[in-house]
């Protein structure tokens, strides 16, 4: 089933091929901040409709990008290289769309991962 999000002023639209089997919540600087719910997507399972307000945020070492609506404030996603060889894959981005976004979707009836980005990274 194709689940679509939204950012609240609508300039970020897009569409998931599948829906999320679980979302991640993670208490990291910056996640506990944004508070974001991610659910981890290949950039082939998103399709965006209309991403015209983008603004995006690099820290750190400035890997990955924080993405957020620039006219509505909302976190929309972030994109980050894969890491599962250890090593940052950047011809393998992961998107982590924020599942709050997700519109007419019970994000509430799929289970949360709570990850201890705070103490692990
Ligand atoms: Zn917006």
């Amino acid at each position: 089933m194709i689940v679509k999000g939204s950012c609240h002023c609508g300039a970020t639209r897009f569409e998931l091929a599948v829906e999320p089997e679980s979302v991640t919540e993670c208490n990291c600087s910056i996640c506990s901040k944004r508070g974001g719910l991610w659910a981890y997507y290949s950039p082939a399972d998103v399709t965006f409709a209309c991403d015209d307000a983008k603004a995006t945020y690099r820290w750190g070492a400035e890997i990955g990008a924080h993405n957020f609506c620039a006219r509505c404030g909302c976190t929309t996603y972030g994109e980050f290289p894969n890491f599962s060889s250890g090593e940052p894959d950047y011809d393998r981005p992961t998107l982590s769309i924020n599942a709050r976004l997700l519109d007419d979707y019970d994000i509430a009836s799929i289970p949360v991962e709570r990850i201890d980005g705070k103490n692990a990274w």
